[in-house]
């Protein structure tokens, strides 16, 4: 009766990936002390560059993870695989290529 089973256990995997990610690298984007007596002007600069990269990819993980969590709903709702946009079915290759997609291909194409 649940024709995306398999697809809902994909989102589900992943979800749970992403959440462990996120847990392992809470440490990463905690503000860089500045600890002038150890920490050298440029060696700073890095702990800066480095926070920034945490956080960029701390913000894809978590945008990803709404993107998921908006999949799972559609599922639990029965609208899923239906195009946002022209209501459409997307097609079933691209789902199994992203099963968060929640456009068909002429829609993604024509850049909503
Ligand atoms: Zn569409």
């Amino acid at each position: 009766m649940d024709d995306f089973a398999q697809l809902r256990q994909r989102l589900e995997q992943e979800r749970a990936a992403l959440a462990e990610q996120s847990a392992d690298r809470e440490d990463a984007v905690r503000p860089v002390a500045l600890d002038q007596s150890r920490v050298g002007r440029l060696s700073r600069m890095d702990a800066m560059q480095m926070q920034a990269m945490a956080e960029a990819a701390q913000r894809r993980r978590r945008e990803r993870l709404r993107r998921i969590a908006a999949a799972l709903q559609r599922i639990a709702a029965g609208e899923y695989g239906a195009c946002l946009s022209c209501e459409e079915p997307i097609a079933a290759k691209r789902l199994e290529s992203d099963p968060a997609l929640t456009l068909c291909i002429a829609c993604a194409a024509s850049g909503d």
